[in-house]
C-alpha cells in the first residue's frame, strides 16, 4: 500500500505549530520517519534574546549520493480565525481541497516528501542507495536565526556532507508545473540621509532644507535602471518603502531628512558593487545636499544554480507527471536556500502558492498526490 500524504500533510497541519512552537509537528515527523528506518535527531537552537527552537534532521543510507530534502514545519499565525471557512488547525478536506495553515506553505511538500521516502524505501527493501536526509527547521516564517542556518553547519561539523538539496517551498505561481526554481535575488536595503540646517520656513535663505536635496537624490536613484536583466534574472529594482521627516511643525524647516529603501538584485551585482554603483549615482547627482547612506546588514546575496543532471532529472520529473515543461524561475523572495547554497546546490520545487500566509490557505488532494508522484521520481532516479 502506498504512503497516504493527504494523511500525513492533515496530521502535520493539525499540529498548531506557529514560529516558534514546535506544535507535535517535528515530534510527528520523527515517530513516521523513525519509523521507515530514519536515524533522527533533535537539535535545538537559542541565542540572547531569541526563543529556543526545534530542528529535525533524519538520514537514512551511509553511501553517496546524498539527498538531502530541506523544509520547515513553522507557519505564520491564522489571523482571524473566525474569518476561515475551515479551522487553520483542523486539516479538514473538503470538495477535494485540504484546507488549514501550512497546506501551502509547507507542510503539504512536507508531507508529500515524506510519502514518498516511505514508498521509495518499501519499493528498495526498505534501504536507499546512497543516502536520504531530511533537514526540517521550525524557524523560516519569522526570524530564521535559530534555523537552517544553524542547523546547516550543525550538520556540517558532525560530518554530513550532502550532495544536492530540493527545497520544498512553493514553487508554482499558479498551477503544478509552472516553475522550479532556480536561484533567487539577492536583497540590500539601505537609508539615504541628507542632513540641512534646521530653521524657520520664513526664512529659507537662514537655513538648509534637506528635503530639497533628498528629493534630487530620490529621483535621480529613480531615473536609470540598474541594469537590463540578465540571462536567468529579471532585472534588478531599487524600491524606496519610506520617506521620513517626521516633523510635526508647520513653520521649520527640518535638520534631516531619510528614506529607506531595498534592492532586489540579480547576478550582475555582488553587495559591494551594488553599493558603489548607488553611492556613484548619490554623487553624481547630490550637489551641495550633505548626504549619505546607512547600509542595513544582508545576508541574502544572489545566487543561482547551475544546470546539470540534477536539474534535468527534477525538471524531467515535473513534466512527466503534470504534463508541462517547468519555467526555470529565479523570481520572488528569498527562501532559506540562499543559506542551503553554500553547502551544496540547491533546487526549490512543491506546490501552489497562491494561498500561502491567506486566510483559508488550501491546496487540491489532487496537487499532493502529483506532488508525491514527482517526488517518487526523483527519489527511484536520483538514488537508482
Ligand atoms: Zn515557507
Amino acid at each position: 500500500m502506498p504512503a497516504d500524504p493527504v494523511a500525513i500533510v492533515r496530521d502535520l497541519v493539525r499540529c498548531p505549530s506557529v514560529t516558534p512552537a514546535e506544535g507535535g509537528a517535528l515530534a510527528y515527523l520523527e515517530g513516521v520517519l523513525k519509523g521507515a528506518g530514519f536515524t533522527v535527531q533533535r537539535p535545538r537552537f537559542v541565542e540572547p534574546g531569541t526563543a529556543e527552537i526545534e530542528n529535525l534532521y533524519a538520514r537514512i543510507g551511509t553511501g553517496s549520493p546524498h539527498l538531502v530534502f530541506a523544509g520547515h514545519t513553522d507557519v505564520v499565525p491564522p489571523g482571524d480565525t473566525a474569518a476561515w471557512s475551515h479551522g487553520p488547525f483542523a486539516g479538514e478536506v473538503a470538495d477535494g481541497v485540504l484546507y488549514g495553515r501550512g497546506a501551502v506553505d509547507m507542510k503539504g511538500a512536507v508531507g508529500c516528501f515524506v510519502a514518498a521516502a516511505l514508498d521509495h524505501l518499501a519499493a528498495n527493501g526498505g534501504k536507499p542507495k546512497g543516502s536520504l536526509s531530511f533537514l526540517i527547521t521550525g524557524d523560516e516564517e519569522d526570524i530564521a536565526v535559530n534555523g537552517t542556518v544553524k542547523l546547516l553547519k550543525w550538520a556540517a561539523e558532525s560530518g554530513e556532507r550532502f550532495d544536492h538539496c530540493l527545497l520544498g517551498e512553493p514553487s508554482n505561481p499558479q498551477a503544478l508545473g509552472d516553475a522550479v526554481k532556480v536561484g533567487r535575488r539577492g536583497s540590500l536595503g539601505g537609508t539615504l540621509v541628507v542632513r540641512g540646517r534646521q530653521g524657520h520656513v520664513a526664512y529659507p535663505h537662514l537655513a538648509d532644507n534637506p528635503i530639497r536635496g533628498l528629493v534630487r537624490l530620490i529621483g535621480a536613484l529613480l531615473a536609470e535602471p540598474l541594469d537590463q536583466g540578465s540571462k536567468h534574472f529579471d532585472p534588478s529594482n531599487l524600491e524606496f518603502t519610506s520617506i521620513d521627516v517626521g516633523n510635526r511643525t508647520v513653520n521649520l524647516i527640518p535638520a534631516e531628512a531619510k528614506a529607506r529603501f531595498n534592492i532586489r538584485f540579480n547576478d550582475h551585482h555582488s553587495q559591494a558593487s551594488l553599493k558603489t554603483l548607488i553611492e556613484h549615482r548619490a554623487g553624481s547627482a547630490a550637489g551641495p545636499a550633505r548626504w549619505r547612506i546607512d547600509w542595513e546588514p544582508s545576508n541574502a546575496d544572489v545566487f543561482l544554480t547551475k544546470p546539470g543532471p540534477f536539474l534535468d532529472l527534477v525538471v524531467d520529473a515535473v513534466a512527466e507527471v503534470t504534463g508541462r515543461k517547468p519555467q526555470l524561475s529565479t523570481s520572488g523572495g528569498t527562501s532559506d536556500a540562499r543559506f542551503i547554497k553554500d553547502y551544496c546546490p540547491v533546487i526549490e520545487f512543491g506546490l501552489v502558492g497562491e494561498t500561502m500566509h491567506q486566510v483559508d490557505e488550501r491546496i487540491a488532494v489532487d496537487d499532493l498526490v502529483r506532488l508525491t508522484a514527482i517526488y517518487r521520481r526523483i527519489l527511484e532516479r536520483y538514488l537508482a
